[in-house]
């Protein structure tokens, strides 16, 4: 930690400290596999080899691990490579409590690879945590959380979800993605393991596809760093170097991407072309009050429905501004239809279960003027 106090500072100056031989005021990218050593065993710095170790994902590494308030933090190639890593934690007969809308990359993981090895899930609505507790049976080894989840920005009450799986022996896993550490920081919410898909805000370009994991307890670090270095799905030196800049920027591009996202939600929750927002930081959002408590605000992400009388699929090319694009969390705007893009994976009847509609349009809002895409989307509503 150097010699400042708030986060904003924290994502400029963390992690690293200018390079001892030049003075180089950011990491240089130590595009290297491997390092000479002097002799058997004589290492210079510990450096041996890039899978284990490299300098420039270690100084991505120790900033993450200080924005997310962690003791250590991991770099993968993915978010997905993230979350495979943290679910490589878990053996046969145990089983994984995720909340009902994830990302369906998550869902396809457990689902599809995991199963493979024995490891079961379920999807559970952890809104009401009383009746969720009663889930938590002995083989439950840990509950994966999103808050606000993927796509339907439901909202989950971390520290009281947290605190009932430590009561039950579970770990607590928060894909921080929607949010990223200037939100919200879930290991402050007791929390054990934060994982990210740094493809989104942190990296905040659309120009890197990363993960990130953060941890607080030495052993589940220890653990970690082994199925790191053992499965090596680790992140190289020029996209270590992508994320860390993206990351200097995060503050100011999330205070704007947070105003558009709160103004757009409000416009839209007052159209009457528009039948249903879903948006955290509206006061009508069922988890508001808890988001505010958790969350600086409602973050910028939104989804919502058309009335009945449009086609979606008019509205989708008609937008001239906003790009329909997977991902999110860009400075441009971009939308998505979960139903056949992010959350294909999930079958047709699981999804409407719990909301996800073939109407449902998610929308990543970017740090354009709001204007301009108030603009757009009504055009574009106008022309579906
Ligand atoms: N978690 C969430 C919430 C996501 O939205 C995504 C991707 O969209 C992932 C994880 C997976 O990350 P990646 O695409 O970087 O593998």
């Amino acid at each position: 930690m150097g010699s400042y106090e708030k986060i904003e500072s924290a994502l400029i100056h963390a992690g690293y400290e200018n390079d001892k031989q030049t003075g180089a005021v950011n990491v240089p990218i130590y595009q290297t596999s491997t390092y000479q050593q002097d002799g058997i065993g004589e290492m210079r710095g510990g450096w041996e080899y890039s899978r284990t170790g490299n300098p420039t994902r270690q100084a991505l590494e120790k900033l993450i691990a200080e924005l997310e308030k962690g003791t250590a933090g991991f770099a993968f190639g993915s978010g997905m490579a993230a979350l495979t890593a943290v679910l490589s934690l878990f053996k046969t007969g145990d089983k994984i409590l995720l909340s009902s809308n994830v990302y369906g990359g998550t869902f396809r993981v457990l689902d599809k690879v995991f199963n493979h090895f024995g490891i079961t899930y379920s999807l559970e609505d952890m809104t009401d945590v009383e009746a969720f507790e009663k889930k938590l049976t002995p083989d439950v080894k840990a509950v994966l959380i999103e808050s606000p989840a993927n796509p339907l920005l439901t909202i989950t009450d971390l520290a009281t979800v947290a605190a009932a799986a430590k009561r039950h022996g579970a770990l607590t896993i928060v894909d921080n993605t929607f949010m990223s550490p200037y939100l919200q920081r879930p290991l402050e919410l007791g929390a054990d393991i934060v994982v990210h898909s740094a493809t989104k805000y942190l990296g905040g370009h659309s120009d890197v596809v990363a993960g990130l994991a953060v941890v607080k307890d030495a052993k589940l670090a220890e653990q970690i760093a082994f199925i790191q270095n053992s499965t090596g799905g680790v992140l190289g030196p020029f996209d270590s170097f992508l994320l860390i800049r993206g990351i200097k920027t995060l503050a100011v591009r999330l205070d704007r991407h947070t105003e558009n996202a709160q103004a757009i939600a409000e416009w839209l929750a007052e159209n009457p072309e528009v039948s249903r927002v879903y948006y955290p930081g509206l006061t009508t959002h069922p988890g508001y009050d808890i988001n505010a408590r958790q969350a600086k605000n409602g973050g910028a992400m939104i989804s919502f429905e058309l009335t009945e009388k449009h086609d979606i699929r008019k509205f989708y090319k008609s937008l001239k501004l906003i790009a329909l694009a997977e991902s999110l969390g860009g400075v441009e705007s971009l939308v998505c239809h979960p139903a056949t893009m992010t959350h294909a994976a999930i079958p047709k009847e699981t999804r409407e279960k719990v909301g996800i509609t073939d109407n449902l349009i998610r929308f990543s809002v970017g740090i354009e003027a709001k204007e301009d895409l108030i603009a757009d989307l009504t055009q574009a509503i106008q022309n579906s």
